[in-house]
C-alpha cells in the first residue's frame, strides 16, 4: 500500500456494498463476519496502520483467510483455544482474525512472561497451537508458529485468500479466553463468546456513531480485555486501527505523537495512563481526538477536571470486569460537574445491573450492595474451574428467560438518584496497580512458595496519588533472606506488574479478630532506614541523576534497585528513553530488566 494511500485519512464507501454496521442484526453475528463484510464493501481502504505501513481490509482479510487455511489443517475448529503470544503488529491482527475464522478463541499471552508462567497457561488451556513472533518462544507440547515465517509463505503462495470450509462459527461461540489473576495463586480463564463483545461493539458503534472516517488507538496490551474494543471497533466498522509499539505503549509523549501524526479519533485510556498523558507540559494537536473512553480503575474527579483543561473530546468513564465481556456502564463526564466522585454510570444495551445484599435481594434505594450482571454480556465462566464458574455465575433470579445468569463482580457500588451507578470500592483483596487487575493472595501465595519464607501480606500503598504493590515478608528463622533473593525469585514466576515494588521484612504480621492479616495496620510496620550509596564516577553519576527523576527520588543510591524503589514497567519504559537520549544509545527494557540498580546497568 503507497503512502498516499496511507495519507488519505478518510476511508472509501464502496457504492451498491452490502449493508453493514447499521441493523441490529450485527448482534447475532461473529466478530470476524462483521470485518470481512468491510473487505467487500471498502476492500482497498486502510484497515491497519503500523509504523508508517498499511494493511488494507482486502489484504488482512485474505491472510487471514490464508492463516486460518493452515490452522484448520493444525485441527483448530469450533471451540479450539489457540495462543496468542506476539508484540503488536499488523501479523498479530492476521493471527487474531484467523484464529477466529477458524472457529477458534484466542488465547493472549504475554510474550515477555516467564517461562514458568507461560508453561502454566499452555497446559492450563491445553493449547495445541501458539502464533507468535518472539524467536525461541518455548510453549511445551504446542506446535509454535512462527508469524514473521508464516507471512513469507503466505506472501509466495498463490492460493492465498482461500478459506476453505469448516464447521460455521456461531455467535454463542467463544471468541477469547483472558488470563486474569486467581486468588488461589494461580491465574484463572475467562472464556467470552462472541456475543457479548459484539454486543458491545454494536452499542459502541452506535453511541459513537463511529464511521470509516474514524481512526482508533490499540495501546492496550491483549491480556486486557478493552484491547478487544480498540481492535475490533474500527474494523467491524470500516475504519483505521493504529497499533501503537508495544514497547512504547506506556510512553505519553510518543503516545501523544502518534495520536496526532495519524489523527486518532477515538482512544482508550486507563486513569494511571490517562494521567501520565495529560501531565505532559506539551501536547501536540489532537484536535482530530473527538471520543476517549476511561475504565479499568476510578476516574477521580481531579483527573476528569484535568482531561477537560487538557483537550476538547468527550470522555466517558466505563466499567467492566473481563468476565463480561468488556465493558457494562457508561458515563458520559461533564465538564461543568463539580461532584467529588465521577460515577461509573448506566446499563449499556442488553445488559442489567443489580445492587445486592448479602442474602442475594436488592439493596434499598441508594443504600451500598454489591454489584451483579446480567444479561447477553455475561461470560462462560472460568476454564476447567466448575467451582470457581458455579460460585461467581449464579442463577438469575431477577430474569427468568432461559437459563440466564448474573456474574458476582465483588463491587461495591449504590445507586444514585438519577439511577447512575457509583463505584465504591472492592469487597475483597482484589486491586488494580496502573490499571492490571490482582488479587493479594496470588502474590502472597508466591512470595510464600520460597523456601525462607514463613509468611507473607501483600497490599497496595498510594505512592503520590498511584496505588503500588507492596509485602510484608517474615522469613524464616536463621535465613539470609535478602530482596535481591526475593525478587528473582518471583521474576521467575509472576509478570513484572505482580511483582511488589517494595518489600518489608518484619517479624509478625498484624491480625484482625478473626485471625486473618489486617491489611490497613501493615503499614505500620514499616522501618525508615536507608543508607544512599552515592555514585563513583561520571557514568554512575549521569545515570544516577536519570534514576532519581524518573523514581522522583533524590535519595536514589547506586545499589538500590530500580523496582524497590518504586520503580514498575511503565516507570522502566520512562528509564530507558531517558537513558538513550542522554547516551545516544539504543537501550532495551531487558536490559533494565536483567541489571536494575545503577552500579549494575553502568
Ligand atoms: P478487569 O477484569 O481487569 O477489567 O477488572 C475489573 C475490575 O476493575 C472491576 O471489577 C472493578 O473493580 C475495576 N474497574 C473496572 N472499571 C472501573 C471503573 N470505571 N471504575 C472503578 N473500577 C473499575
Amino acid at each position: 500500500m503507497s503512502d498516499r494511500d496511507l495519507s488519505d485519512h478518510k476511508q472509501p464507501d464502496a457504492p451498491g456494498a452490502p449493508p453493514v454496521g447499521s441493523s441490529d442484526g450485527d448482534l447475532d453475528l461473529c466478530l470476524h463476519t462483521l470485518i470481512a463484510a468491510w473487505s467487500q464493501r471498502t476492500p482497498d481502504a486502510v484497515a491497519v496502520l503500523y509504523d508508517g505501513h498499511g494493511l488494507s481490509y482486502r489484504e488482512l482479510n485474505d491472510r487471514a483467510d490464508s492463516l486460518a487455511g493452515r490452522l484448520r489443517q493444525q485441527g483448530v475448529g469450533i471451540g479450539s483455544l489457540v495462543g496468542i503470544a506476539m508484540k503488536r503488529s499488523p501479523d498479530m491482527i492476521v493471527g487474531l482474525l484467523a484464529i477466529l475464522k477458524a472457529g477458534g478463541a484466542y488465547v493472549p499471552i504475554d510474550p515477555r512472561l516467564p517461562h514458568e508462567r507461560l508453561q502454566f497457561l499452555v497446559s492450563d488451556a491445553h493449547l495445541g497451537v501458539v502464533l507468535t513472533n518472539r524467536r525461541g518462544l518455548a510453549a511445551g507440547d504446542a506446535l509454535v508458529i512462527d508469524m514473521d515465517q508464516a507471512t513469507r509463505e503466505m506472501r509466495n503462495d498463490d492460493r492465498s485468500g482461500s478459506c476453505p470450509e469448516g464447521a460455521t462459527v456461531e455467535n454463542g461461540d467463544l471468541a477469547y479466553v483472558i488470563y486474569t489473576s486467581g486468588s488461589t495463586g494461580q491465574p484463572k480463564g475467562v472464556m467470552v463468546p462472541h456475543r457479548g463483545v459484539v454486543n458491545w461493539l454494536v452499542w459502541m458503534r452506535n453511541t459513537f456513531e463511529v464511521t470509516s472516517a474514524d481512526v482508533v488507538l490499540k495501546k492496550a496490551p491483549l491480556t486486557f480485555d478493552v484491547s478487544a474494543w480498540e481492535l475490533f471497533l474500527p474494523l467491524i466498522s470500516g475504519a483505521r486501527l493504529v497499533l501503537a509499539d508495544s514497547d512504547r505503549q506506556h510512553d505519553p509523549a510518543y503516545l501523544a505523537a502518534l495520536m496526532a501524526e495519524t489523527r486518532v479519533s477515538i482512544a482508550q485510556f486507563v486513569p494511571s495512563l490517562m494521567r501520565s498523558f495529560l501531565e505532559q507540559p506539551e501536547l501536540p494537536d489532537l484536535s482530530a481526538l473527538r471520543h476517549v473512553m476511561c475504565g479499568g480503575e476510578v476516574l477521580s474527579s481531579t483527573l476528569q477536571s484535568l482531561f477537560f483543561k487538557r483537550l476538547t473530546a468527550e470522555v466517558c468513564n466505563s466499567y467492566g470486569p473481563t468476565e463480561c465481556s468488556i465493558g457494562v456502564t457508561r458515563w458520559p463526564c461533564r465538564r461543568d460537574d463539580t461532584r467529588h466522585s465521577v460515577p461509573i454510570g448506566y446499563a449499556i444495551d442488553n445488559t442489567e445491573l443489580y445492587i445486592l445484599g448479602p442474602d442475594l435481594n436488592p439493596v434499598p434505594p441508594g443504600a451500598a450492595g454489591e454489584l451483579f450482571i446480567g444479561g447477553i454480556c455475561v461470560g462462560r465462566g472460568y476454564l476447567n474451574r466448575p467451582d470457581l464458574t458455579a460460585e461467581t455465575f449464579l442463577p438469575n433470579p431477577f430474569n427468568t428467560a432461559g437459563e440466564a445468569r448474573m456474574y458476582r463482580t465483588g463491587d461495591r457500588c449504590r445507586f444514585l438518584p438519577d439511577g447512575s451507578i457509583d463505584f465504591l470500592g472492592r469487597i475483597d483483596d482484589q486491586v488494580k496497580v496502573r490499571g492490571v487487575r490482582i488479587e493479594l493472595g496470588e502474590v502472597e501465595k508466591h512470595i510464600q512458595a520460597h523456601d525462607a519464607v514463613e509468611a507473607a501480606a501483600a497490599t497496595v500503598d498510594d505512592a503520590d496519588g498511584e496505588a503500588v504493590l507492596v509485602a510484608y515478608v517474615i522469613p524464616t528463622a536463621g535465613s539470609a533472606l535478602t530482596e535481591r533473593d526475593l525478587r528473582s525469585f518471583l521474576r521467575r514466576k509472576l509478570p513484572l506488574a505482580m511483582i511488589p515494588s517494595s518489600f518489608y521484612f518484619v517479624e509478625a504480621l498484624p491480625l484482625s479478630a478473626n485471625g486473618k492479616v489486617d491489611r490497613k495496620r501493615l503499614k505500620l510496620l514499616r522501618p525508615a532506614v536507608h543508607t544512599v550509596m552515592e555514585p563513583r564516577d561520571n557514568l554512575e553519576w549521569r545515570l544516577c541523576a536519570i534514576w532519581r527523576t524518573v523514581l522522583k527520588d533524590p535519595e536514589i543510591g547506586i545499589q538500590d534497585d530500580f523496582f524497590d524503589s518504586g520503580g514498575d514497567s511503565l516507570l522502566a519504559m520512562n528509564l530507558v528513553l531517558r537513558v538513550e537520549s542522554a547516551f545516544k544509545i539504543k537501550v532495551t527494557l531487558d536490559q533494565v530488566l536483567d541489571h536494575f540498580t545503577v552500579e549494575e546497568f553502568a
